[in-house]
């Protein structure tokens, strides 16, 4: 495959990520963003973000002269075979997606890419996107494709390296063939679209695992009220391969920089084109729900009042094996109990002790946590929680109650050192 001239916008997960794998793969790659203290450090080859084989990728890019990074695209822009956009779709007032960056760089990019270009949007965006960008161009010379990305935060490089499948969508067949022919030497199916259909694919598979999520979560509220136990409910119920294990667990609700803003542009999407979509926002009221019975539990637990209480956190990230705490279920259920007066101590893997982060004091060490606390809670499946010494814990704690939103806990080894652990859909430890 012969080298391409890759500009990509916004060196965010998906940017550099699309960036430093793309060099990978073996094109030439200009990765520009406006943060300039961003791209200072990715100069210096230091990454922003936990992304395991990341930072091997850059150094290689960097060293082949592959890859560069620089806050003034304009030159690359200029010669630019295919621009890449991968920038930030936040939730807009509306609850609608905010496309102001990707009109921004669109402005700018405009009068200077090359005959032949193809700009490649790989942000999610509203349906009619692709075509609103083509309208914003206004460059019959340049081709608009959605290409959107499907990786994971915490395992970006295998996702994008080795996607379940590559959907590319082009109102224009040949500028889709050149974009699927980016990705000739990955294994993955490419599966060729119209702009429309691609631009749909992100946001139904991320409604999709956010109703599993929620429907996951009241079936464990429903364990809890029948004395059932969710874990071997869904552990029967996931061996059936048209149902499968994978986002069959229960939790605090689910979150991440993705999963709430896409399901509410989804749902907005859906009202504009004259359909409510029901299930989508029973979906979403669900996770707001599960969110304050996490600490409906916990006041339940400690008697009623959590005014003044303080309480241990264990984890802050949105999941395990990343350093995000953009729209954390943890945040969120800490942002309730500190509303209802508790006083919140907290850590987590990947966040530095002696901040703050929102309400909660964040030390370095899960024992210092538990100092005088009157319960704990789990909030992120990091899986050195489950190794703590228990019952150094317990000496620490200022109380019995543990609550394990996740799961992951052996209530039989807590209830040995006198720790009560409540979970998310089953009964109390004997
Ligand atoms: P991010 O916030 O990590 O990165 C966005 C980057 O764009 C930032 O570095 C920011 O400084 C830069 N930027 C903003 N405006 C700019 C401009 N005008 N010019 C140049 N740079 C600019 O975002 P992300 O997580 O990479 O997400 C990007 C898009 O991809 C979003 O639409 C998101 O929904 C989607 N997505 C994200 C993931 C994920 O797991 N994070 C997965 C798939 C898709």
């Amino acid at each position: 495959m012969s080298e391409r001239q890759i500009v990509v916008i916004g060196t965010g997960y998906v940017g550099l990520t699309t960036g430093a794998c793309l060099a990978s793969l073996g094109h030439r790659v200009v990765c520009v963003d406006i943060d300039a203290a961003k791209i200072d450090q990715l100069r210096a080859g230091r990454i922003p973000m936990l992304e395991p084989g990341l930072a091997d990728l850059v150094l290689e890019g960097q060293a082949n002269e592959r890859l560069e990074f620089t806050v003034d695209g304009d030159d690359a822009a200029a010669t630019a075979e295919f621009l890449f956009l991968c920038l930030p779709t936040p939730m807009g007032a509306d609850g609608g997606a905010d496309l102001f960056a990707t009109e921004t760089a669109v402005a700018r990019i405009r009068d200077l890419l090359p005959v032949g270009c193809v700009v490649v949007n790989k942000s999610t965006v509203p349906v009619g996107t692709a075509v609103r960008i083509a309208e914003l161009l206004d460059r019959p010379d340049v081709a608009v494709v959605s290409n959107p990305e499907f990786l994971r935060e915490g395992s970006a490089v295998t996702d994008f390296l080795r996607p379940d499948r590559i959907v590319v969508g082009a109102d224009v067949p040949a500028a889709g063939e050149r974009v699927a022919g980016l990705y000739s030497r990955l294994p993955s199916p490419i599966l060729v679209t119209d702009t429309a259909s691609a631009e749909l694919v992100k946001y139904v598979a991320n409604c999709f695992l956010a109703m599993k999520l929620s429907f996951v979560n009241a079936v464990a509220e429903l364990c809890e009220r029948f004395g059932a136990d969710v874990d071997e409910v869904l552990d029967a119920v996931g061996r059936d391969p048209r149902i499968g294990h994978a986002y069959l667990r229960p939790g605090p609700g689910w979150g991440g920089s993705c999963l709430p803003k896409d399901s509410e542009a989804m749902l907005r999407m859906a009202e504009t084109a004259g359909f409510p979509f029901p299930l989508l926002r029973a979906t979403i009221d669900m996770n707001a729900r599960q969110r304050m019975r996490v600490v409906a539990k916990l006041a339940s637990a400690l008697g009623g009042s959590l005014d003044g209480v303080r309480i241990g956190l264990l984890g802050l990230t949105f999941k395990a094996g990343t350093n995000d705490l953009r729209d954390s279920p943890a945040l969120a259920v800490a942002d309730l109990l500190a509303d209802r007066g508790a006083e919140l101590l907290g850590c987590d893997p990947t966040v530095a002790g002696g901040t703050k982060v929102g309400g909660i004091t964040v030390v370095d060490d899960p024992y210092e946590v538990a100092e005088g606390a009157k319960a704990l809670v789990l909030l992120t499946d990091w899986p050195q929680f489950r190794t703590l010494d228990w019952l150094r814990m317990a000496k620490f704690l200022d109380g019995t109650v543990v609550l394990d939103t996740r799961n992951q806990l052996d209530p039989e080894v807590l209830d040995g050192v006198g720790l009560v652990c409540h979970g998310i859909g089953r009964s109390l430890s004997p």
